[in-house]
């Protein structure tokens, strides 16, 4: 059988896969439109890396992900937080951004936006605030957003969608404040109300995120929302750099020190410095702009939690 016996089938197949070339444009697309705005914000692209000594603790609990390699314990990255911070002070630039791959293996959860393996835009800028990063992720969102309209028109008519660009502003609601009108599941349920893109602010997680010094137990973290019940978009915040701060909440939350020992070195040595981010799930980026019901629609290979990977 010739090459191209093989690469010529008979019968054309139709369906999901077809689907998938034009999800798979959207996101070239989307990613394109990131990189440009990026770019023109001189933030630096920087690659990833996938094994290293220490990871992002997260805020929930997943099974170990690591390998041994010369008598060393190296995990897979959880997300690049910590790395992002170390970059941030070693380079004179005033951001970065990784297209990051994730490995989070889930415990228990079964939800239509979680994979075991997904990308993250993650970004870094120095010297601000958190206010400011949330501005400047909204024009992000805005810039991808149009670019997808503008230059995906056939595709997104393939699939049937329209894409809406995101209205300014966004709406900003305080966690706390919203925990109590709706109880543990506001998230989802705020989710569902909204129209528009908005911001969840003020949420006690992990150490890195700054913890107002004027008000302990206040947070300047926010999550970015998708409206239609499509929920969580991009986690960031500013962060705490010194190092009697990070120590302290890693006690806190129960975590020992020595995970972060080449991370708090820095920290000791007063080499992190002041900055805001935000990671942005790509998978969950182009399961909203494609609406598809399930994020394993977005990818050819999805790895879902509680499901054998086959390929
Ligand atoms: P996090 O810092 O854990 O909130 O992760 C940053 C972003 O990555 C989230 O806001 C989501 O968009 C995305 N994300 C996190 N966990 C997953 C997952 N298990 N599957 C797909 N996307 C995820
Ligand atoms: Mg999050």
């Amino acid at each position: 059988m010739t090459y191209q016996s093989i690469s010529k089938p008979k019968h054309r197949q139709f369906g999901k896969d077809e689907q998938l070339v034009d999800i798979y444009r959207i996101q070239s697309q989307a990613l394109l439109a990131a990189h440009e705005f990026l770019d023109k914000e001189k933030i630096v692209q920087m690659m990833p890396i996938m094994l290293s000594p220490i990871t992002d603790p997260l805020n929930h609990e997943v099974y170990e992900a690591s390998i041994e390699y010369l008598g060393q314990r190296l995990q897979l990255t959880k997300s690049m937080i910590l790395h992002k911070q170390i970059a941030i002070a070693k380079l004179d630039v005033r951001g970065i951004y990784i297209i990051s791959p994730n490995v989070r293996l889930e415990k228990g959860i079964k939800t239509d936006r979680h994979l075991l393996e997904f990308s993250q835009l993650d970004i870094e800028v120095r010297d601000i605030t958190g206010d400011t990063f949330r501005e400047l992720m909204e024009s992000l969102m805005i810039h991808i957003f149009s670019c997808v309209k503008r230059h995906c028109s056939r595709e997104c008519e393939k699939i049937g969608v329209e894409i809406h660009t995101p209205d300014r502003p966004f709406n900003v609601y305080s966690s706390k404040k919203l925990r109590k009108q709706y109880g543990r599941d506001f998230e989802a349920i705020i989710s569902r109300k909204e129209s528009n893109l908005f911001w969840i602010t003020d949420f006690d997680r992990e150490f890195y995120d700054r913890e107002d010094p004027n008000n302990r137990g206040s947070y300047k973290n926010y999550d970015l929302y998708y409206p239609e019940g499509y929920g969580e978009a991009l986690s960031g915040g500013e962060r705490d750099f010194e190092y009697p701060v990070l120590l302290r909440k890693i006690l806190e939350r129960g975590q020992d020190p020595n995970d972060f020992a080449p991370y708090l070195e820095l920290a000791k040595a007063e080499q992190l410095r002041p900055s805001a981010g935000g990671g942005m799930g790509i998978e969950r980026l182009v399961r909203f702009l494609t609406k598809r019901n399930h994020i394993r629609e977005t990818t050819l290979f999805p790895r879902v939690p509680e499901e054998p990977i086959s390929l």
